[in-house]
C-alpha cells in the first residue's frame, strides 16, 4: 500500500477541472452568470461525499461557496466559523450583492441507513437542526440582503427538498411538467418575503436540479452507487474543483470539536474499505487543503502553514482513534490558488 495511486487520480481530476475552470468561455460564462444572478450562494452541508450541490444543480464551479462539517452541524458562535461567514457576507454586500445561506440536511428516501451518520440516521433530528440553524442566521442577519433558506438533499435521486417560509415542503423529484413561469410562482409562494432578485437567483438552481433528477432517473443506477464510496478524507477548504459526487468526505476546519469530527470521517472511510464498497488498491487518501487568493506574500505562506498543521493534526487523531486506517493512507498536503483552482503540492 501507500503507492501514489490515489494522489495521481486526484492530480488528474484537479488538472481536468482546473482547466475547465480556466477555459476562457467558462470564465466569461461565469462572469455573465454573476451579472445575471448576482446573489452570493453559500451552502452549509454535511461532510458526506454524496452531497455535491453544484453537480446536483448543474451549476458551474465557483458559484456556490461550500461549508462542510459532520452532519451539516454548524453554530455561528464557533470562532472558526464566525469569521468566514462574516467575511463572506461583507464581501457580498461590498460588491452590492445579496447573500443566501442555504442550510441543508440530507437523507435517503429508500433506506434510512443511507441517511446521515452525523445524526445517527435520524432524519427528523437533522431537519430540526437545520431549521434551528436557519433561525440562527435569521437572528444574526435578519431577513433582507441576507436571507437564509432550509433545503433537504435526498441522495437516492439527488433531489432537493425545499422548505418554504410558509411551512410548505416541495420535493423537486415530484415536479415533472413545469414551465419557468410555474417555478417562479412556486418560489414566490414558498418565500413570499424574499427579495425578488434573490427569488430569481434561486430559480436556476431549482431548474438545474429538476434536470439533474431527470438524468438520475433515466440512468436507473444501481442503489449501491447511492451508498458511501468515498476514498478521500479531505480536511480544510477549497475542494470545489473536486467536481465529483461520492469521492471525498470533506471536513471544514470550523468545529471546535474538530478532533471528534475527523475521527468520525476516518471511521467512515475505514468502513468503506472494510465493507468492500471501495478497493484500497485504487488509492485511499488523507488530503488537506487550504486556500489563498493572493499568490504572493504572507497569505499564501499562512495557507501552507495551515495545511501542514491540519495534516499533522489529522494524523494524530487517526493514530489515536482509527489506527487501522493508517496503513491504507496516502498523504497529500496541498494549498489551492482560488484564482485558478490549481493545486500546489506541499508534501
Ligand atoms: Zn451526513
Amino acid at each position: 500500500m501507500n503507492t501514489r495511486t490515489g494522489i495521481s487520480r486526484l492530480l488528474e481530476l484537479n488538472k481536468t477541472h482546473a482547466a475547465a475552470f480556466d477555459a476562457p468561455e467558462n470564465t466569461l460564462a461565469r462572469r455573465l452568470y454573476r451579472v445575471q444572478h448576482p446573489t452570493e450562494i453559500g451552502v452549509f452541508k454535511c461532510m458526506d461525499g454524496r452531497l455535491h450541490l453544484p453537480v446536483m444543480t448543474n451549476t458551474a464551479i465557483g458559484m456556490m461557496q461550500p461549508w462542510r462539517n459532520l452532519g451539516g452541524k454548524f453554530n455561528l458562535g464557533w470562532p472558526g466559523l464566525l469569521y468566514t461567514v462574516r467575511e463572506w457576507v461583507s464581501y457580498g454586500i461590498n460588491k452590492g450583492r445579496s447573500c443566501m445561506p442555504i442550510v441543508t440536511y440530507h437523507f435517503s428516501r429508500g433506506d434510512e441507513h443511507r441517511g446521515c451518520k452525523g445524526f445517527n440516521y435520524d432524519t427528523n433530528a437533522a431537519i430540526k437542526f437545520s431549521k434551528e440553524l436557519k433561525e440562527q442566521f435569521d437572528r444574526v442577519f435578519g431577513r433582507g440582503p441576507v436571507y437564509a433558506v432550509q433545503i433537504g438533499i435526498e441522495t437516492d435521486l439527488e433531489a432537493l427538498i425545499l422548505h418554504g417560509d410558509n411551512g410548505e415542503i416541495v420535493d423537486l423529484s415530484e415536479i415533472s411538467e413545469h414551465s419557468q413561469d410555474d417555478l417562479s410562482k412556486l418560489v414566490s409562494r414558498l418565500y413570499p418575503n424574499m427579495p425578488t432578485i434573490m427569488q430569481a437567483d434561486l430559480l436556476p438552481i431549482i431548474i438545474g436540479n429538476i434536470a439533474h433528477i431527470a438524468e438520475i432517473k433515466a440512468e436507473n443506477r444501481p442503489i449501491a452507487e447511492a451508498e458511501h464510496q468515498e476514498w478521500v478524507l479531505g480536511i480544510g477548504r477549497g475542494f470545489d474543483w473536486l467536481h465529483e459526487i461520492n469521492t471525498a468526505l470533506l471536513i471544514g476546519p470550523y468545529d471546535p470539536r474538530l478532533w471528534k469530527t475527523i475521527a468520525v470521517g476516518a471511521g467512515l472511510l475505514l468502513d468503506n474499505i472494510n465493507s468492500g464498497r471501495i478497493d484500497p488498491k485504487n488509492g485511499v487518501v488523507l488530503m488537506t487543503s487550504t486556500i489563498y487568493r493572493d499568490p504572493i506574500g504572507s497569505n499564501r505562506n499562512l495557507a501552507e502553514e495551515k495545511t501542514k498543521f491540519l495534516h499533522d493534526f489529522a494524523v494524530e487523531v487517526i493514530t489515536a482513534e482509527v489506527p487501522d486506517l493508517l496503513p491504507y493512507l496516502e498523504h497529500f498536503v496541498t494549498t489551492v490558488d482560488m484564482n485558478t483552482r490549481v493545486l500546489d503540492v506541499i508534501e
